[in-house]
């Protein structure tokens, strides 16, 4: 594990499965559907029950699909989590259609979502780091940064802040970016 402060909030970096998070609410990297899908989403739809696939249907007959960058919170169902924020990121396209833009959009309207929600403790997964092809580097100083930038602006409830990330190279990775980062 690594870690870091910034102001009041602990960040953290640990190699683990986010559908194991006791966390007030982890992050689902969804897609714009919000009907559940491999990777991440499939193993947080797996471990939370239908509960949370009911709550999306309404929220897609309500508002429509969700689009890239933006959020939505559900319960978290079975989960240890109380709640989930689900959050599409962009589909990696080279980096030159606003992925980069898109990707910290999605940290930052997650931690608006929690923060309205009176969320204490929020667990990220590595956004658009799997099927969508996001380069592992990139995204990872994308994450640490946006949180930070977010955090330094904004008073918050939100005590702990957590990466999970689910393999050593993308746990090093982050390793790597905090240790540029500590003293923050
Ligand atoms: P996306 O479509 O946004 O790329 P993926 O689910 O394919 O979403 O991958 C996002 C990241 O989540 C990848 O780095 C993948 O290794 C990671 N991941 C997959 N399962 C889990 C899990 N149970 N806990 C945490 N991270 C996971």
């Amino acid at each position: 594990m690594v870690k870091a402060k910034v102001k009041e909030t602990l960040l953290q970096a640990i190699q683990g499965d986010i559908t194991r998070e006791k966390a007030d609410a982890i992050v689902n990297a969804a897609n714009l559907s919000l009907m559940g899908g491999g990777g991440v989403d499939g193993a947080i739809h797996h471990a939370g029950g239908p509960a949370i696939v009911e709550e999306c249907r309404t929220i897609v007959s309500e508002q429509g699909r969700l689009p890239a960058g933006q959020a939505v919170i559900t319960t978290g169902g079975k989960l240890p989590a109380k709640h989930v924020i689900h959050t599409v990121g962009p589909v990696w396209r080279g980096g030159n259609g606003g992925e980069e833009v898109t990707l910290a959009s999605c940290y930052t309207e997650c931690l608006k979502l929690a923060s309205a929600n009176r969320i204490k403790s929020i667990s990220f997964p590595a956004i658009s780091t799997g099927v969508y092809g996001y380069p592992l580097e990139p995204a990872a100083r994308i994450a640490i940064g946006s949180v930070i930038k977010y955090l330094n602006a904004n008073s918050t409830s939100i005590e702990q802040v957590r990466f999970v990330l689910y393999d050593t190279n993308a746990y090093n990775i982050y390793a790597a970016e905090f240790a540029k980062i500590s003293g923050v």
